[in-house]
């Protein structure tokens, strides 16, 4: 075993050495319930005409790196308004850490709500802005508008992102709270809507409207999570500065025609959306009926579950024996004390999670 070298402590950033590595739990052989996938796959002939398409990839080449017919079938498809200029990232974390290199700089400000998705949190870390997060209201994680307009006072954050939906609460927002919060921050505001296949509520028609909006979406939980596709939307001014730190051939061939073919088929993708927000009544409906559980209401493609006092381990620990993964929350905020997060799968697997979860909580 090597010793670690000094010299990792004097140059490594504090902030770095300070983080932990995003971790994914191993999936294999279990139902995979913990990561916000879209459990279900394309019919046959759709496979086979995708594979056709991909069969002509001249992948001795690099990518096209405007990728212009994805950006239109995306602004068709996401009823993006002429007046909002789109970037693509690989994936919308990418987006994120766009965002956050075209405006960092010593004592920037990048303010989110917690609990929120910890990227954000991570990305402020990578890039060196200062991080600020308020705390969402502790009985039903609902905004706290008061306090982030008073921090938006306070910190005049460079940055503000907020998840509409929010993961990993699942709750919406309410709209007029965000438009307060657009016209009081003196910086750029990126609505992150990762969730928007599972909500009717989206701020992409007025993507473009406001000078400091920019729009976030992702192609991620409809459906299409391994290739690694987001894009922000909003006015040119902003989206012509972050497009320059943008590497140059950041969305690869296979992801560019993959997503151009599934996009001219998005009757799949609404249907399976129909379907999972059909089943996430369902589960929510009886998870409510279930002792020990409280289960807080969701827009978007998972529900949060908090169970009685020290169950959260123990549950979690019987739920991965019985085959199924679910993402545990306890220990990695305050607020998410007892807390575990299940993924919407097909309606099979959601019997087998309720079943498994109705045996641990015996
Ligand atoms: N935003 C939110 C709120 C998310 O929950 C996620 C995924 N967990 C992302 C962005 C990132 O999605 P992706 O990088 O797959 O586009």
């Amino acid at each position: 075993m090597s010793r670690k070298d000094p010299a990792v402590n004097d140059w490594v950033r504090p902030e770095i050495r300070a983080l932990s590595p995003y971790r994914v739990a191993d999936a294999r052989g279990l139902i995979k319930l913990d990561a916000m996938e879209n459990p279900y796959t394309w019919p046959e002939e759709l496979r086979q005409a995708w594979l056709e398409r991909l069969r002509g990839a001249e992948v001795n080449r690099y990518p096209d790196p405007g990728a212009p017919m994805l950006k239109r079938r995306l602004r068709e498809n996401m009823s993006i308004p002429a007046a909002a200029e789109i970037i693509l990232g690989n994936g919308s974390d990418e987006l994120i850490q766009m965002a956050a290199m075209t405006l960092a700089g010593p004592e920037r400000v990048l303010l989110s709500v917690e609990p929120g998705f910890v990227m954000y949190r991570m990305i402020a870390a990578f890039t060196g802005m200062r991080y600020q997060a308020v705390a969402l209201n502790p009985k039903d994680f609902s905004l706290d508008l008061s306090a982030l307009l008073g921090a938006i006072e306070r910190y005049r954050p460079a940055l503000v992102f907020l998840a509409y939906p929010n993961n990993p609460t699942g709750n919406l927002f309410p709209e007029s709270a965000l438009l307060e919060v657009i016209d009081a921050a003196p910086g750029l505001v990126v609505v992150d809507e990762a969730y928007a296949p599972f909500t009717d509520a989206s701020f992409m028609p007025r993507a473009g409207e406001f000078g400091n909006l920019l729009v976030m979406r992702t192609l991620s939980k409809m459906g299409l999570a391994g290739l690694r596709l987001g894009l922000l939307a909003g006015p040119p001014a902003w989206t012509s500065e972050i497009e320059k730190t943008r590497l140059p051939y950041n969305i690869n061939t296979l992801t560019q025609l993959s997503a151009e073919f599934a996009l001219s088929h998005p009757e799949i993708f609404q249907e399976q959306a129909r379907l999972l927000r059909q089943s996430r009544e369902a589960l929510f409906q009886r998870l409510a009926g279930l002792s020990g559980v409280t289960a807080f209401p969701s827009e978007a493609n998972f529900i949060l579950l908090r169970l009685a006092e020290g169950r959260a381990k123990p549950v979690h620990a019987s739920l991965l024996s019985a085959g199924v993964l679910v993402k545990i929350l306890h220990g990695s905020h305050p607020l998410l004390r007892d807390c575990l997060r299940v993924t919407l799968g097909t309606p099979e697997e959601n019997q087998a999670f309720l079943d498994a979860l109705t045996a641990a909580l015996g």
